[in-house]
């Protein structure tokens, strides 16, 4: 293949490609439209590039047309950018900078003609807008290692479209026409690096939006629906990771396992979907109750468990009967205003070198105890040790 037409189609071909991934990623996830903007903003760039070397109409039609699209594409990276943010994008600066630049370039492109000027117009204009949008990514909370290399890219790149045409205009200009402008030091210099600039870029983005993809499944897999706290799984992985930190900083932990009290009596004279909203009352109220710092989930039909970091048996008591008179005193949508639905609550506090298995038969046993003594009512496990069970799953009784 010819060596300039393989560089003429490098950026465009590159481009569309871009486009088409963030057109996929977009499709699977449809409310984030910041990915669909980044797609349509490769698409301006790749056109751009395309008008570059393909005129239509008139050479200054097309310049003017390219750089455009150019500042078009621009502009999309930059809102589209930071959309992850939810942050409220820079639609008025970096407008401004694109009229701004696109306006000085039409006055040097048919007012006062110069090829010099023309390219500090528009690359001027680029500089700017690279650089309020790594201003507002650093204003951004929540960045993850893939959002500061995002970030370094666009403080050099918005430094160079400064440096990098005064350098190359010192060095190899002015240019007084388009004649062999393709393989000027400026249009070889600028093609690199627009290259590396959208192969950096869209790595950057795609990989952060994967993650996001990711980390959304994540949560998915360990949410109950119809409760919206974690399922069982979650709420083990939760309960582990909170025993590794209590482990490492020698923190108290409490585990409350609760079982709301004559269930299936209520799911057989009201029905399984008052059923269900008794469960959904339960875990708003559970909800209420807790602090973001601990684990709460529903980890079996109407069955639901805590894990309280930082507490001790007195106080996992306390919130234990705390919630246990709040649910007892609600009056749950779609049942008869006197009726009251009640649970009880099986409490253990987390011992220094114990297991998660060994914690959790422990307040399991404490539960039992409750629903033995009459129900509606908190017991506290306070024997000794649990029974000898060291491995298997986390929680293999019924509560
Ligand atoms: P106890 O006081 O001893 O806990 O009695 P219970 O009736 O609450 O306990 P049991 O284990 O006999 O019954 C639990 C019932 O919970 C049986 C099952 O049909 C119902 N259940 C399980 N999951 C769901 C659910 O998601 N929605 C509804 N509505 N019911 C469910
Ligand atoms: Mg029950
Ligand atoms: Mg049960």
């Amino acid at each position: 293949m010819d060596t300039s037409v393989f560089i003429a189609l490098m950026n465009p071909g590159m481009s569309l490609v871009f486009a088409a991934t963030f057109f996929l990623l977009w499709r699977h996830q449809r409310q984030q439209r910041y990915i669909a903007l980044l797609s349509a903003s490769f698409v301006a760039i790749a056109g751009g590039f395309l008008l570059q070397y393909f005129t239509i109409y008139s050479v200054p039609i097309s310049k003017l047309l390219s750089n455009l699209l150019f500042l078009a594409g621009g502009v999309g990276f930059a809102i589209g950018g930071l959309g992850r943010f939810e942050r409220r994008p820079p639609v008025a600066s970096t407008a401004f900078f694109a009229t701004a630049g696109i306006s000085a370039f039409t006055w040097f492109l048919f007012v006062d003609p110069d090829i010099t000027k023309r390219i500090y117009a528009i690359n001027f204009a680029f500089g700017a807008i690279t650089l309020i949008m790594a201003a507002e990514l650093r204003r951004a909370h929540e960045r993850r290692f893939v959002d500061n290399l995002l970030l370094g890219l666009l403080v050099f790149y918005g430094i160079s479209f400064f440096v990098r045409p005064v350098a190359v205009i010192w060095i190899d200009g002015p240019y007084q026409s388009y004649e062999n402008f393709h393989q000027s030091l400026y249009w070889i210099t600028l093609t690199f690096s627009a290259s590396m600039f959208l192969l950096i870029f869209a790595l950057c983005l795609i990989t952060a939006i994967t993650l996001e993809l990711m980390d959304d499944l994540r949560r998915e897999s360990q949410t109950d629906p119809l409760s919206g706290l974690l399922n069982r799984r979650g709420f083990e992985e939760g309960v582990a990771e909170a025993l590794r930190t209590a482990r490492r900083r020698h923190m108290e932990g409490v585990l409350i396992f609760c079982d709301l009290d004559h269930f299936k009596t209520v799911n057989d004279t009201y029905g399984h979907a008052a059923g269900d909203r008794v469960i959904k009352t339960f875990a708003e109220c559970l909800h209420g109750c807790v602090g973001p710092n601990h684990v709460v989930g529903r980890i079996g039909g109407e069955e639901f468990a805590i894990f309280l970091r930082g507490i001790d048996l007195r106080a996992g008591r306390l919130f234990a009967e705390g919630v246990r008179a709040a649910f007892g005193a609600l009056c749950v949508p779609g049942l008869p205003e006197e009726l009251r639905c009640t649970a009880s609550f099986g409490v253990a506090e987390w011992r220094e070198g114990e297991t998660a298995t060994e914690l959790f038969i422990r307040a399991d046993r404490a539960l039992y105890d409750a629903k033995a003594a009459g129900r509606d009512r908190v017991r506290v496990d306070r024997r000794k040790a649990a029974p000898e069970v060291r491995d298997g799953p986390l929680l293999t009784a019924e509560a």
